[in-house]
């Protein structure tokens, strides 16, 4: 293990317990800028891209509050993810609260300055409007495929009139973009009721997977991740994860919850299910404290952050030859 490594070590708990101290992303190192790192850990505190209940501006505060419940070593596929790479948080990325596309804007520089340093984003949201600008920045060499987890689409064209910017349409304006490649692109959890019988036209036509909840129970999780895998196949890929893909069961504390989702542990077995993918980034989005009186929602954010961390470590150590 290298000096490096270790000095980005969440600290020892003969050191520090795990309550003292200000609150970091899972008790990493804060540090300045992305430089010396494999994964920066970043929160985008903004939740202008909400079209129904704002709340997930105060997400990454309070993920990093629950994250130092985390320990270091995943005990179901044995990532020590602080030892195979070098990981801190690199704070919030600068945004403005009255001002979407001025937001927009802010957010991709930040997430194009950790990339140029060669570190892999891994971030907590905010609204899902803050995915575009990341891909914004990481798909500067052509599209990536993602799997997204989610009770939605979030692949509307506009609302209110022509408004092409919310959290309800990332993913169609990254296809267009050609920020994501559509056929290797996989949605899972999708359910609600509906608008519009068409809603999901759109993700169909361009060739996306979507997997709603219902074929998720039918076909099972080992028969899901596998499809997953198949879809993403061997390019760069990136991992959404909307916490109202859960349960509200599980994650209440969202601004657009939907009866009848996934649990946790079937996520947490979703994203070990992604290891050895070539994984490029990741986020957990929609976690809005405001409806999240048991600070629950903040830890199911913090750890699957976790899981989303550990097969990112494993993805960038096997990239660096590891
Ligand atoms: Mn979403
Ligand atoms: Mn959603």
């Amino acid at each position: 293990m290298s000096e490096e490594t270790d000095s980005v070590q969440p600290p020892n708990l003969d050191a520090l317990p795990r309550f003292a101290g200000i609150a970091t992303f899972m008790r990493l190192p804060l540090v300045d800028d992305a430089d010396a790192l494999d994964i920066a850990l970043s929160g985008v505190p903004w939740d202008g891209g909400t079209t129904n209940r704002p709340g997930a501006r105060h997400g990454p505060r309070e993920i990093r509050n629950a994250s130092s419940l985390i320990r270091r070593i995943n005990p179901a596929n044995g990532i020590a993810p602080f030892a195979l790479c070098r990981v801190a948080d690199v704070g919030d990325a600068p945004v403005n609260p009255v001002d979407v596309m001025d937001s927009l804007t802010r957010v991709q520089g930040f997430f194009a300055r950790i990339i140029a340093a060669g570190a892999v984003p891994l971030s907590a949201g905010g609204d899902h409007l803050v995915t575009l600008p990341i891909l914004r920045a990481l798909a500067t060499g052509g599209p990536v495929g993602l799997v997204h987890f989610d009770a939605h689409s979030d692949t509307w064209d506009t609302y209110f009139g022509g408004y092409r910017y919310t959290h309800g349409t990332p993913f169609r304006r990254a296809v267009e973009e050609h920020l994501i490649d559509p056929r290797r692109t996989i949605q899972i959890g999708i359910r609600g009721s509906l608008y519009d019988e068409g809603e999901l036209d759109f993700a169909l036509e361009q060739g996306m997977r979507v997997v709603r909840i219902e074929e998720f129970y039918d076909l099972g999780l080992d028969a899901v991740v596998a499809e997953a895998r198949r879809i993403v196949g061997d390019g760069p890929t990136y991992v959404s994860f909307d916490v109202d893909g859960l349960d509200p069961v599980y994650a209440p504390g969202t601004g657009t919850p939907e009866v009848g989702g996934f649990t946790t542990h079937e996520a947490q077995r979703m994203i070990r299910g992604l290891a050895g993918l070539d994984l490029v980034g990741a986020d957990v989005v929609e976690v809005a404290p405001p409806f999240d009186p048991s600070g629950n929602t903040a830890l199911v954010g913090a750890t699957m952050m976790f899981e989303l961390l550990c097969v990112l470590a494993d993805a960038a150590h096997r990239r660096r030859g590891g």
